[in-house]
């Protein structure tokens, strides 16, 4: 068997299990090869029953004593069957619940191996019970338990697809499946002390004992982490080697008539920034910058300001937002600014129609447009510039490294391109002597805090500014934690501020109804509160299964202000601007990360007004309650993202964080940081190597195409 074939080829999967399979992400043999245990039971020490302690995990073996079969639960159409075991040192009642079938096979006098929980059994007087039972076999006359323990993996099972399942299908896998070739270079292996890839994989499902479970786990997450890094060390290196970079002038005329126009000072940390890209824009090599903000920084003067200081120079740019409706924002506000100036923006997105894109398209190549904001759309094979010196990508952590890259290439001599860009053809005055065809500069923004030991790695193929501080005059945004019984109060006094001219927003956790949940629902909210307490105002609703061009609908109205009260899920997250909007209300805030509810919060606050956010929550247990209450103590957005990790683990952090990286199926950013600098030593020793650099480059494209396919081969 290989890595690519169909996990239905694989013995004991037919057609229903390959469907659930393939509802886990599971459709090839690397898939389930990949589909790594949680954790591992060790079954190699036999505990006896008169030694088990209430509360632990235990692996032990008796002989069945007798069987009980009685039903329970709801309407009792539970079965739920009982053996009793004795092992001459006392008792053991183990569990069953809807294991009708297990009755024949459970007869006394036959000896059971069990590994599960021991708690005490329900009514039982203090005697020991396993109710949740992980594993059991039924020992033949002349077996050992001995030889049939040992480390035994638990695999994340489901309802259809159970531990035995996942076992059985796993130790098939790796009978069958031909040895693995390895991947990394045999020098970075060996001085690193890696196993064989084959034998990393084997012993990772199936560990002989707890030492070398740790050093596969090491070569596993090793080599990944290894392969991410020569990736973004690579796509830095080939930008840093192409020679013909855009060396721009010093800011001239239209740089300085912006910066005149503004409403407002640069504050510090912008001008530092902004100084940065100066920099980098006027050396000869591309740019290559990552503006990390907070909420409400003040990023996007920073992207506009490079955007006109590369059309001062005689090229395009490009900007790309992640929504319509934040793409559409910056649309408006850059033509707002610009327009006076004689720069002509233009706009791109998937929702204009074929002839309004194919106009987009004739602008871009004839250079009549000098700057473009978009979406996605930007990056289709249709999209050529005529000379384009500037790429910024927006909100980076929606996006994917591929995506970035593809932008990026539309840099790239086109026949189309080469024709056009002569110099008659620019709108502006300043000529520098550079071909048409210059790598452009890349500029990407990101509202997303990562702890600052982790920039290098998580953004290593990019140069980090940080904006830390908030423009001044802003109202600092207070946030209090509220239980739903206070609900009539707090809604009370959005409608009173909503009659004071203000607008609102209520945030939930999901669109619709679902059964068997008791979270409202956005819908649900949204009609409790249109024919309630305000049905004097206009509400709507936007939710991320609504159709592009209806939720832009609804924000353009709330952004005029022709609604009021604005029921959301998290789609309002990103970047929309609406000054006048100063409370929010989010329901069941115990649902969210911090940095997600920093994200959302940021909505508020941008205005004149005092802002409020409101988090609504049961906050049963201790730890939620904590966790919001940091929310009301803090505005600080780095601070809020060390905390989320210290709370909930770097798991859920980063599964929320979309910073745009493969996702990692092993390695651990946080929790394997000591790895993670080896792996980046040796990806640094990897592309200075001639002979080692040249391996790795199909591996990257193979295993990470998605990320990577923009890797060249010199
Ligand atoms: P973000 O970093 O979240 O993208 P924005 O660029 O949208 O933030 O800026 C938020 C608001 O702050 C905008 O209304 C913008 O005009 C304003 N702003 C930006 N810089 C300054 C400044 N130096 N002084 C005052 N207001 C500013
Ligand atoms: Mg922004």
């Amino acid at each position: 068997m290989q890595l690519t074939d169909d996990i239905k080829y694989l013995k004991g999967i037919g057609p229903k299990k390959a469907a659930q399979l393939a509802r886990l992400g599971i459709r090839t043999a690397y898939d389930l090869l990949t589909y790594f245990p949680r954790a591992y039971e060790d079954q190699s020490v036999l505990t006896p029953f008169g030694e088990l302690q209430p509360g632990t995990q235990a692996t032990t073996a008796g002989t069945i004593m007798s069987v009980q079969e009685r039903t329970g639960g709801r309407q009792r159409r539970m079965t739920i069957l009982t053996a009793t075991l004795g092992d001459g040192t006392g008792f053991l009642q183990v569990t069953w619940f809807n294991q009708k079938y297990l009755k024949q096979k459970l007869k006394p006098g036959l000896r059971l191996f069990v590994t599960g929980k021991v708690e005490y059994a329900y009514g039982g007087y203090g005697q020991l019970a396993m109710a949740q039972v992980s594993s059991w076999q039924i020992l033949g006359a002349d077996d050992a338990p001995e030889q049939k323990t040992g480390i035994v993996p638990i695999y994340p099972a489901t309802e259809q697809l159970n531990q035995h399942f996942f076992r059985k299908e796993t130790q098939q896998l790796l009978a069958d499946l031909a040895p693995l070739p390895d991947v990394i270079p045999a020098s970075i292996a060996q001085s690193y002390h890696l196993l064989p890839r084959d034998t990393a994989f084997r012993q990772l499902h199936y560990p002989p004992n707890f030492e070398t479970l740790k050093a596969a786990r090491r070569t596993l997450a090793f080599e990944e982490l290894y392969l991410i890094q020569c990736g973004l060390l690579l796509l830095k290196k080939q930008a840093r080697e192409q020679q013909h970079g855009i060396r721009h002038l010093e800011n001239s005329r239209l740089v300085a008539a912006v910066l005149t126009a503004l409403p407002f000072q640069l504050t510090h940390d912008q001008q530092q920034v902004w100084q940065e890209i100066v920099h980098d824009m006027q050396s000869p090599e591309p740019m290559r910058r990552l503006v990390q903000g907070d909420v409400g920084s003040g990023k996007t003067v920073i992207a506009m300001l490079a955007l006109v200081k590369t059309v001062e120079n005689g090229y395009q740019g490009a900007l790309m937002a992640p929504t319509e409706i934040l793409a559409a924002q910056h649309y408006e506000s850059f033509q707002q600014q610009l327009t006076p100036l004689g720069i002509h923006v233009g706009f791109l997105s998937g929702r204009l129609t074929k002839k309004q894109r194919e106009a987009i398209y004739a602008q871009l190549a004839a250079h009549e447009l000098d700057i473009v904001i978009g979406t996605h759309a930007l990056i289709q094979d249709d999209v050529h510039f005529a000379r384009l010196g500037l790429v910024v990508t927006d909100e980076q952590h929606r996006f994917g490294i591929g995506q970035r890259a593809a932008l990026e290439q539309k840099g790239a001599p086109t026949d189309q391109a080469a024709t056009n860009a002569s110099p008659e053809a620019d709108a502006c005055q300043s000529q520098p002597a550079v071909r048409a065809t210059a790598t452009p500069d890349v500029l990407v923004m990101t509202a997303t805090p990562i702890p600052r030991t982790l920039t290098l790695t998580v953004y290593g193929d990019l140069d980090v500014s940080q904006i830390k501080e908030l423009p001044p005059g802003r109202q600092p945004i207070r946030t209090f934690v509220r239980t739903p019984d206070c609900r009539p109060l707090i809604y009370k006094y959005v409608h009173d501020q909503l009659a004071a001219g203000r607008q609102a927003y209520v945030v939930c956790p999901r669109i619709e109804l679902t059964e068997g949940s008791d979270l409202p629902s956005a819908e649900e909210v949204f009609d409790e509160l249109r024919y309630g307490i305000f049905h004097d105002q206009q509400v709507g609703l936007v939710h991320g299964k609504m159709k592009a061009s209806e939720k832009e609908a609804v924000m353009q109205a709330f952004y005029a202000n022709k609604i009021q009260l604005l029921v959301a899920t998290t789609v309002i997250e990103v970047g929309v601007n609406v000054p006048n909007a100063s409370l929010m209300v989010i329901e069941h805030a115990e649902r969210f990360g911090l940095a997600q509810l920093h994200q959302l919060r940021g909505r508020i606050g941008r205005g004149p007004y005092k802002s409020y956010c409101i988090l609504v929550s049961e906050g049963k247990s201790e730890t939620a309650r904590e966790r919001l209450q940091i929310m009301a103590e803090t505005n600080d957005g780095f601070k809020l993202a060390e905390e989320d990790l210290r709370l909930r683990g770097p798991g859920q952090f980063f599964g929320q964080l979309q910073h745009g990286l493969p996702d990692l199926k092993i390695a651990d950013v946080l929790g394997d940081m000591d790895i993670l600098l080896e792996a980046r030593q040796a990806a640094l020793a990897t592309l200075a190597s001639r002979e080692t650099l040249p391996q790795i480059i199909p591996i990257l494209r193979q295993q990470y195409h998605e990320h990577f396919e923009h890797i060249t081969n010199n």
